[in-house]
């Protein structure tokens, strides 16, 4: 059996079947909801360790439904969203949603990004023990104390935004950031032509970074979202 517990909220029945179907396959263990503010009863009482949401719900905005489980846990919520409804995705991930998937989505795909939602939730759990002064991740180590970083032995010459780039994204390792995330963070202003530079500077932090720039290892693409460092084994 697999420890992990999922709340499902999802108001669509072919919808949750499919879901409900694969979690049970898969031996995770789950719990639904059908709208919002049952949702947030759920996440509140049985605590549960991943909640997958679909944005649109028959009472309110799923983005709603983040707002409120952000006021008291980060447990990793994983948006499920139509595409008619691509700009909610990007202000869920704002509002703090993990990750998202649009429908139609694969049974694979699912599974997937449950399996990245349990990493980073592992993830925190490890680091919780220690002063979390420096970030390992596959060969890469961030040392945020001194101020550097390294792929194995070498140390990796960055301009102080790149730097601050990897800083964030590996301080939100497995969740997507938005390009509005991402340069209010970086530049405290989030305008067109910042997203712009973002991807010219995230273009040079991946020359350095990565091994083979056109098939990147720690840093994933979002086109028309934003991108997410993933957990290297
Ligand atoms: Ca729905």
């Amino acid at each position: 059996m697999n420890r992990l517990q999922i709340l499902i909220v999802e108001d669509d029945p072919p919808v949750r079947n499919l879901i409900t179907t694969t979690l049970k396959a898969n031996e995770y263990k789950f719990i639904q909801a059908g709208n919002g503010d049952e949702a947030i009863r759920q996440a509140a009482t049985c605590n549960p360790d991943i909640v997958l949401l679909d944005l649109g719900l028959p009472d309110m905005n799923g983005v709603d439904v983040i707002k409120k489980i952000r006021t008291w846990s980060n447990m990793p919520i994983i948006v499920i969203s139509a595409r008619s409804e691509d700009g909610d995705k990007i202000e869920a991930l704002d509002n703090g949603a993990d990750d998202y998937l649009t429908k139609p989505f694969s049974v694979e795909e699912l599974l997937a990004r449950i399996r990245v939602a349990g990493r980073r939730l592992a993830a925190a759990q490890t680091n919780a023990g220690t002063n979390g002064s420096v970030f390992v991740n596959g060969n890469l180590k961030i040392d945020y104390a001194a101020g550097c970083a390294f792929v194995g032995e070498d140390e990796l010459h960055l301009t102080p935004i790149e730097y601050k780039l990897l800083c964030l994204m590996s301080q939100n390792v497995g969740k997507v950031l938005t390009h509005t995330f991402i340069t209010q963070k970086v530049w405290g202003s989030s305008w067109d032509n910042d997203v712009a530079s973002l991807r010219v500077f995230m273009a040079t932090l991946r020359k350095k970074l990565e091994a083979g720039p056109d098939s990147p290892q720690y840093i994933q693409t979002h086109i028309g979202v934003g991108y997410r460092m993933m957990r290297v084994e």
